[in-house]
């Protein structure tokens, strides 16, 4: 009796691919890359963030951190471009917390109607101008807690104050681009702006914070974009596998 043949298994392609260039083998992480928030992995993303953004800072124009966060209010839903714009006017008309918080609303939505939203802005940078007068003797607090005691300011624009305008690192600010990139770059798999904070607290150095967010929101505007990510351009390939990958 002739011995049994081995069945071997036939290996399947895709049509019209070369094998190795399937969808699921086009994402797979180089080797180097490891998975997640694996420390080396972490690593290797700081570098490659800071050989691409060495110098990475606020767009927002400012010379102090009153200028900052009022600045940094008026971005919500507007463009660093469209604020720098309007700012220096409306510095030059109120310069310091006291001029102000004490000024007509009329006038203040005018000087800033072309950021959006500018009803509420208003009452946001007067009433946060009326407290920082009133119970923190015209200075712009230094802490999270107080910061979010003012009108208009969550987290985000806390994180944005203590960190460029008083180079105190305690918190990591996350905006659209860096929820975004956090995601694709697999550093956080919640999609709620605390968590992730949290997420990014636990795996960044502390004295990384505040260059870190900078650096996540520059490759978020230059790159990393959120409806054709320029894949190709981007320094971070090799360790990312994203599913929005375009190469
Ligand atoms: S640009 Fe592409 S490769 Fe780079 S981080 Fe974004 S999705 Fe990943």
């Amino acid at each position: 009796m002739a011995p049994k043949r081995k069945k071997t298994a036939k290996k399947k392609t895709v049509a019209g691919r070369k094998p190795g260039t399937s969808r699921a083998a086009k994402h797979t992480p180089s080797k180097i890359a490891g998975r997640g928030t694996d420390p080396p992995r972490v690593r290797k993303i700081l570098e490659k963030l800071d050989e691409a953004y060495p110098n990475a800072t606020c767009p927002l124009h400012h010379r102090n951190p009153f200028e900052l966060l009022i600045a940094t209010i008026l971005s919500a839903q507007s463009t660093d471009v469209r604020v720098n714009i309007v700012t220096p006017q409306l510095f030059e008309k109120y310069p310091n917390p006291k001029e102000l918080a004490y000024a007509n609303p009329k006038d203040i939505e005018n000087e800033i109607r072309s950021t959006g939203f500018f009803r509420n802005k208003t009452k946001s940078i007067i009433g946060a101008s009326k407290k920082i007068v009133e119970e923190f003797h015209g200075e712009v607090p230094r802490t999270m807690e107080e910061l979010l005691t003012l009108p208009g300011v969550a987290r985000k624009t806390a994180n944005v104050v203590l960190g460029t305008g008083f180079g105190i690192a305690s918190g990591i600010v996350v905006d659209t681009h860096v929820q975004r990139l956090s995601a694709r770059l697999d550093l956080s798999k919640n999609t709620d702006p605390k968590r992730i904070e949290r997420d990014l607290m636990q795996i960044i150095p502390q004295d990384r914070w505040i260059l870190f967010s900078h650096q996540l929101i520059w490759h978020g505007r230059r790159i990393c974009q959120a409806r054709k990510p320029r894949c190709i351009e981007c320094n971070l390939e090799p360790l990312c596998y994203s599913k929005d990958k375009t190469v």
